[in-house]
């Protein structure tokens, strides 16, 4: 039994911006609005990303630079978060540094083994403007982290080094979907 709506039930499948977009590449703006509008940008993220079988994604993923993301995603103990934030602080960060696969939908069919903290706390706002706090462990703080550098114009990629970043712009190159 659930309550209330499902999520992206209501939004709309939209096209994936992918490496080499520039909206990708530039910090997204804080959202002054907090209306209709940006309830349906939360619905369209959602409906985005079960689309695409994804854990997570940002609003300039669907080319909106606004700072706003959704996830429905494990953590290591295989409990499920589902939620979203608008303008979200990262205003903590912990734990050991894992390297872990991480993948990205605007990185389709790639993944790379990655560097992240085992924790962190975000803070920000629910699309009513209601204050919210979001504490991941694991594959969840992962997730977080992930999706808080896509709203600073970050990609996972960036955040490689070595072979492993070679390998994966050489990968990105070859893709089908490569802007290159
Ligand atoms: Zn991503």
């Amino acid at each position: 039994m659930r309550h209330g709506p499902i999520p992206g039930a209501r939004g709309r499948v939209r096209p994936l911006t992918l490496l080499g977009d520039t909206v990708l590449r530039e910090p997204c703006r804080e959202v002054t609005g907090f209306g209709p509008e940006l309830a349906a940008l939360v619905e369209d993220l959602f409906a985005t990303m079960y689309a695409a079988r994804g854990v997570g994604l940002a609003a300039n993923q669907v080319g909106e630079p606004l700072r706003v993301f959704v996830y429905d995603c494990p953590d290591d103990e295989d409990a499920r978060h589902l939620g979203h934030v608008v303008n979200p602080t990262l205003v903590e960060t912990g734990g050991v540094v894992v390297r872990g696969p991480e993948g990205c939908l605007s990185l389709p069919g790639l993944e790379a083994g990655t560097e992240r903290y085992d924790h962190a706390v975000i803070e920000g706002f629910t699309a009513a403007g209601e204050p919210v706090t979001v504490r991941g462990s694991g594959f969840f703080a992962r997730c977080l982290q992930h999706e808080y550098d896509h709203l600073q114009g970050r990609l996972y990629a960036d955040r490689l080094t070595g072979w492993r970043k070679r390998r994966l712009e050489r990968q990105a190159a070859k893709a089908s979907w490569s802007r290159g």
